[in-house]
């Protein structure tokens, strides 16, 4: 179990231990007109990972109450997505189509009670009627029909009798309802269309608010747990479990916080279109934020596990930033993957004074991986190294191959160049080089002093290999439009080579390239002839860097492969083996702490950094956000200024962690403050003071400036409502530009969605 207990998991043991349920049943009740997202995971997660805490049971239910939009195959890919992750949903996959006609018996007792009539109003007029939020509806005509007319035209709807629109089935409740949802919602409605699983029966399907409460009661659903864009809907769930005076127990609906995540979309509706229009290859393209994407792109089913119980269950709609969930699977696969070498961009090493051919044993994992395992690697005169490795006219910085400065060749020897080979146009083709025979990995007495280790393959031995590079799917943080998406989010590289063990041996399918990522062989396209490896994620965040290079210098950018910065702590053998100190802050940021381990290597290796930690916890107990900001933001500081040149404190920091916490400010806010900070030394209160950047996240002050938006464009609102959806993302567009950006973009977008669509 989770070890904070989240508010779902309270009501959960209060419902218990009152006996109000003798067993918890959840569902997870996804409709299957799409594949599953990782939003779809959280709510996977929070439903059969409750079900599993308290002993009960997790019902995968198909939601399958709209015939035009629902296919078996996402029926088959919701239930892989479940399956993978490791969840059991026993013996049965429930579908709401096979409660029609329980649904439909109850749909008749309504109106034998007087609570439900069939109204012959259409669409408009229906809308009409409804009423706006500050005026109340009226009820139609129609709702004075008789119980006998009501039952028989509610039969002939059935029979198909009518077109389509002609006739709907409403509850009759309060057409002053203060909950707009509450005005008369509509129960039934007529639609001639072929359901993939019932086939021709029904012409009438009944509608989600009515489906929804009475398959929750027919499963002996306990805890009915939705996202919080259902939270009105709640009192037409309330009602109509009540009015039908049903056998106790019955379920009550309780809302959670949606998942939306940075630099792409969440909803099947919008993946539809990208599949559709061929923005992308498929539903398991592994840009696409689908599980099965995730899945195809390698990453684990611990790793997704893993984000879904950092990100915790709320109550507050917010947006999660991708890094967390790139830092969730490179932490798995730091303990998992073996590590080898791999040259994406070749260029040819021919060291002069090696005769002969040898074969270098090495390790598949560094020192503080628990797993064992080796491979042989063919040494010989020609090597290929990364052309990026080697410069002419290197930087001050610059740590690997030089005119003048050597290199260790990772597990092999150090070599020097001689002289560079270019052709007509100056671009280099070959390095020729000298290796001293004395400076072998491991029995090293050369003496030479080497900054870095690179690597390499064996020109003869190595094998080709075709990867796939991939970046942001799209290009801004909330996207809205196809034009935002990435034109370079797929990099394909056709010969890049690696070294043999890795086709022939097989030691995983997930292996780190050293200093380039993490990489996986693709479960499609990978064959022995024509092997494919997919980029899961990179070493170390690199994106926080590049949207600052990106922002300074917005055009002209030419985009080249994505380049992995040399990371710090990653050039396994050049990295020194921790001391007893070091190792001990080590375990406990890993075991106390629950800091994932590059987090806590960065911290544990780097004193300053350690200690500038330690002091921050002392005054605010958040280890996690507390170390990532100093294994990040604080470190890079640090590399150029000793801590006192610091015009921050670690009590600072944690004031300003303090504020994410509380969720005064988003993420992305807080680096704002944080470089704003370190330029000025300002407190971070008084930065979000001045510059008035608390998030708004309360519905109660973000309502009523949509409705003054809406108010002063009921234009754009009649087109919305004739079909023109992409409106939706102007009036997003005015409400956050109405508060300078600091409404909360989740809340607004859904509290939108809502007013446009009530
Ligand atoms: P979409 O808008 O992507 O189609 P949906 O809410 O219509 O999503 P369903 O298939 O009806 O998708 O949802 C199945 C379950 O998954 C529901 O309980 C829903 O609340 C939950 N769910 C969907 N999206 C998210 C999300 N982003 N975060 C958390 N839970 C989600
Ligand atoms: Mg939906």
């Amino acid at each position: 179990m989770s070890e904070h207990k989240d508010f779902l998991r309270t009501i959960v043991e209060e419902d218990l231990q009152k006996g109000k349920y003798k067993e918890i049943i959840t569902r997870f009740p996804p409709e299957p007109n799409g594949f599953p997202h990782i939003g779809h995971a959280k709510s996977i997660c929070i439903n059969f990972g409750i079900a599993k805490d308290y002993k009960g049971h997790c019902n995968l239910r198909m939601d399958d109450t709209n015939p035009t939009t629902e296919d078996t195959k996402y029926v088959e890919a919701l239930k892989d997505a479940v399956k993978w992750l490791g969840f059991d949903w026993g013996d049965t996959v429930y579908y709401t189509s096979d409660y029609f006609g329980k649904i439909y018996d109850y749909a008749i007792e309504l109106i034998k009670m007087g609570k439900a009539y069939v109204d012959s109003l259409n669409e408009e007029e229906i809308r009409e009627y409804r009423g706006t939020v500050t005026q109340p509806g009226r009820r139609s005509v129609y709702a004075q029909r008789s119980i006998e007319e009501n039952l028989d035209l509610l039969e002939r709807m059935r029979k198909g009798e009518f077109k389509e629109g002609e006739h709907v089935l409403r509850a009759k409740i309060d057409m002053s309802a203060a909950n707009m949802k509450m005005r008369d919602p509509l129960l039934y409605r007529i639609r001639h269309a072929h359901h993939f699983r019932t086939q021709n029966e029904w012409c009438i399907y009944p509608m989600y608010d009515f489906a929804h409460c009475l398959s929750d009661y027919i499963e002996g659903v306990s805890h009915s747990i939705c996202t919080l864009e259902f939270e009105n809907n709640r009192d037409i769930y309330d009602w109509l479990l009540d009015e039908l005076n049903l056998t106790p127990p019955r379920p009550y609906q309780h809302e959670f916080a949606r998942l939306g995540i940075n630099y792409t979309v969440m909803s099947k509706r919008k993946l539809l279109e990208l599949v559709n229009g061929n923005y992308v290859n498929g539903w398991d393209d592994p840009r696409m934020p689908t599980i099965a994407g995730y899945k195809r792109r390698g990453y684990t089913p611990e790793s997704i596990l893993n984000f879904c119980d950092q990100i915790g269950i709320a109550k507050a709609n917010s947006m999660v930033d991708v890094s967390l969930l790139e830092f969730c699977i490179r932490d798995d696969l730091n303990k998992k993957a073996p590590r080898v070498m791999c040259v994406l961009d070749p260029i040819k090493v021919t060291i002069e004074n090696y005769e002969g051919a040898e074969e270098i044993e090495a390790s598949y994992y560094p020192h503080d991986v628990p797993k064992e395992g080796s491979r042989k690697i063919p040494f010989s005169k020609e090597v290929y190294i990364e052309r990026e490795d080697f410069e002419e006219n290197p930087p001050k910085d610059y740590n690997r191959l030089t005119l003048e400065q050597p290199v260790r060749l990772r597990h092999a020897y150090i070599i020097t160049c001689k002289e560079v080979i270019k052709d007509a146009n100056g671009n280099i083709v070959e390095i020729k080089a000298e290796y001293n025979p004395n400076s072998k990995s491991g029995q090293d007495t050369s003496g030479i002093k080497v900054k870095s280790a690179i690597q390499w393959v064996c020109a003869k031995k190595a094998k080709t290999i075709e990867v796939r590079l991939y970046d942001r799917l799209y290009k801004n943080e909330a996207p809205e439009e196809l034009e935002d998406l990435n034109p370079d989010s797929l990099h394909i590289i056709k010969n890049a080579l690696i070294e043999p063990a890795v086709i022939t041996d097989k030691a995983d399918e997930r292996f780190q390239f050293e200093r380039q990522g993490y990489f996986y062989a693709d479960p499609i396209d990978y064959t022995d002839e024509h092997p494919v490896f997919n980029k899961i994620v990179g070493l170390k965040d690199s994106w926080a860097k590049k949207t600052k290079e990106a922002e300074s210098a917005p055009k002209l950018q030419p985009k080249a492969a994505p380049k992995q910065e040399t990371p710090k702590v990653q050039v396994a053998g050049s990295e020194a083996p921790m001391s007893e100190v070091q190792k001990a802050l080590f375990e406990k940021y890993t075991n106390e702490l629950k800091l994932n381990s590059e987090v806590a290597n960065i911290l544990a290796r780097d004193e300053k950094l350690s200690s500038f930690y330690e002091e921050a916890l002392r005054v605010l107990n958040s280890p996690v956000n507390l170390a990532n900001i100093i294994a990040n933001e604080v470190a890079r500081e640090l590399k150029e200024k000793e801590l006192k040149e610091l015009k921050f404190t670690a009590l600072h920091i944690a004031e300003l962690i303090k504020m994410v916490d509380d969720e005064t400010i988003s993420n992305k806010i807080a680096k704002q403050i944080f470089e704003e900070m370190a330029q000025t030394g300002e407190s971070p209160t008084k930065i979000v003071e001045s510059k008035g950047l608390v998030q708004i996240s309360d519905p109660a002050v973000i309502l009523p400036i949509i409705h003054e938006i809406i108010a002063k464009n009921l234009d754009n609102v009649e087109k919305f409502k004739a079909g023109n959806t992409k409106l939706l993302g102007f009036f997003v567009g005015q409400v956050l530009k109405a508060t300078n950006g600091k409404a909360n973009p989740q809340v607004v977008n859904e509290l939108v969605a809502q007013q446009l669509n009530a």
